[in-house]
């Protein structure tokens, strides 16, 4: 929406710095605006049902697939990851859309028999209201949807605050859904700091629920804030994902998957391999053909295709990674490969960082402990399974886990041990749809995706039915 300030601010594209589009600098006013619109909007919203909600969520679902090459290049100007890679988010966008339509039949309660006769019991599940959805930037364009779709089909309003370095691919998304004849006010969608404007939407007694992905430092604040109101929150929050190599495992594939699962979105995704270990028997060939495909990774212009990695999303970014890389260094660790800022043709300009990969790291250092986001790979060797479990869980994260085995034994006892949402054997994500995608210990409370996200966004009511001819008190406890 436009902002009552007239104030604009610039979205630059991290591989040029170049301006790519600016967009409204919205207030705290603009804030309480927004909420009174979808508050408006979602009490006319629940009263249509359920599967006619659905049919919309499913056109925009078809709409983005159908502008997804519009929208990928937008994604790829304000974020910078490589085409191919935006093309995936939008598409992730998409099927968002069409996962929690499906869902729309089967919003079930249940019904129970009552402590008298002629009584019944029913529990439903009822919108919550208007929602508030926060969303970063690494994936500007599936979070917008992992957020709206599920919200409409449930019968809520929606307001969205992107993040300030990618809003360009969720104001389309939002003129698409607008497109669509969508009441007025049911999707609103500001633009601006999350310190003034989010803050204001968290803050206000209307919003039901806040669902943010983001910092664990920003959920711990949205928490505090939400809490003077009670409202729901759900954070789905950082990761410092174990990327575990038994001796056993398939070195290429595990090779190629752990060099996917870290450099994907130059290292930039809650998911990422943040830290690999990789078995003692195995570890001199892992660390031979790791580094050898990782210098062999194309860095750069993230439009032309063949490109693997692009730049950072900003400058603060790169400056956040370079730390890490050189505070690792200062503690002892050995740099294989990277290690400095991209220069020369073509780096003259944006927030480009080599592929990096570090020995020599023990379990107490910043670069094990603290998420990076960035493309570094700190590599450890370990002996036993109990050993490499222990590390693994030894953090204060609890997103994503990575167990590479060909024995089954091995594989559901890493599933059982590892101490986080997700644990992927033998493959790298994304999570898909229809996946409760939730972080333990500081990665998060609550989660999105599958059927177990969508109850995020219902108030469960219970209702007692007397339908006898001649009501009497029951007669309760006889037996007591
Ligand atoms: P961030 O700095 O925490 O920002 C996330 C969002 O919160 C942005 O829209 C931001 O707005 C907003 N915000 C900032 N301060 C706020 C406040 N006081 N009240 C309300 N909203 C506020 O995170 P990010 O840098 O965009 O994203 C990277 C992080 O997200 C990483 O830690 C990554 O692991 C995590 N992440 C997690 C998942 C998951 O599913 N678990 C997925 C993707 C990313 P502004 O941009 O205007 O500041």
């Amino acid at each position: 929406m436009e902002s009552e300030s007239g104030k604009r601010f610039d979205v630059l594209n991290p591989a040029t710095e170049e301006v790519v589009d600016s967009v409204p600098e919205c207030t705290r006013e603009d804030a309480k605006r927004a909420l009174e619109a979808a508050d408006a909007a979602q009490r006319l919203w629940e009263d249509v049902p359920a599967s006619q909600r659905a049919r919309l969520v499913l056109k925009l679902g078809d709409l983005i697939e159908g502008e997804r090459e519009r929208l990928a290049r937008i994604v790829t100007a304000e974020e910078g990851k490589p085409l191919k890679e935006a093309r995936d988010d939008v598409q992730g966008a998409a099927e968002y859309c069409r996962y929690y339509a499906s869902l729309a039949r089967q919003i079930e309660g249940t019904v129970l028999p009552g402590e008298a006769k002629d009584r019944t019991i029913m529990i439903l599940k009822v919108p919550l209201g208007v929602v508030v959805g926060i969303t970063p930037w690494n994936f500007p364009a599936a979070m917008v949807t992992r957020k709206m779709a599920p919200a409409l089909v449930a019968g809520d309003g929606i307001v969205l605050k992107p993040s300030s370095y990618t809003p360009l691919v969720a104001v389309e998304i939002v003129k698409l859904v607008e497109s669509l004849g969508a009441p007025k006010g049911l999707v609103n969608l500001l633009t601006g700091p999350g310190s003034t404007v989010g803050d204001e939407l968290v803050r206000s007694p209307i919003t039901q629920m806040v669902t943010m992905t983001g910092s664990v430092e920003v959920g711990a604040r949205i928490m505090e804030s939400a809490s003077p109101n009670l409202t729901h929150v759900v954070l789905e929050l950082g990761g410092k994902a174990p990327f575990i190599v038994w001796k056993d495992a398939d070195v290429e594939w595990a090779v190629r998957s752990a060099l996917w699962a870290r450099y994907w979105n130059a290292g930039q995704t809650c998911i990422c391999n943040e830290r690999t270990y990789v078995q003692d028997d195995l570890y001199d060939s892992f660390k031979k053909k790791y580094v050898a495909a990782v210098e062999g990774l194309r860095v750069g212009d993230p439009t032309k295709s063949g490109v693997d990695m692009g730049p950072l999303v900003a400058r603060e970014q790169l400056e956040s990674v370079e730390s890490s890389v050189k505070r690792a260094v200062d503690e002892g660790a050995k740099l294989l490969v990277g290690g400095t800022r991209l220069s020369g043709p073509g780096f003259e300009r944006g927030y480009w960082y080599t592929p990096t990969v570090l020995e020599d790291v023990d379990q107490d250092m910043d670069i094990v402990q603290k998420e990076i986001f960035g493309p570094v790979t700190p590599l450890r060797s370990f002996d036993s399974l109990d050993e490499v479990i222990e590390y693994a869980n030894d953090s204060e994260y609890g997103l994503a886990s990575y167990m590479f085995t060909r024995d089954v034994r091995t594989a559901m006892k890493a599933a059982h041990k590892l101490r986080f949402g997700e644990t992927y054997i033998n493959q790298v994500g994304p999570e898909t749809v229809h996946g409760y995608h939730a972080g333990f210990r500081k990665s998060g409370v609550g989660g999105d995706g599958s059927k177990y996200g969508f109850d995020h966004y219902f108030s469960i009511k219970t209702v007692y039915l007397d339908y006898s001819e001649s009501p009497e008190a029951p007669y309760i406890f006889p037996y007591a």
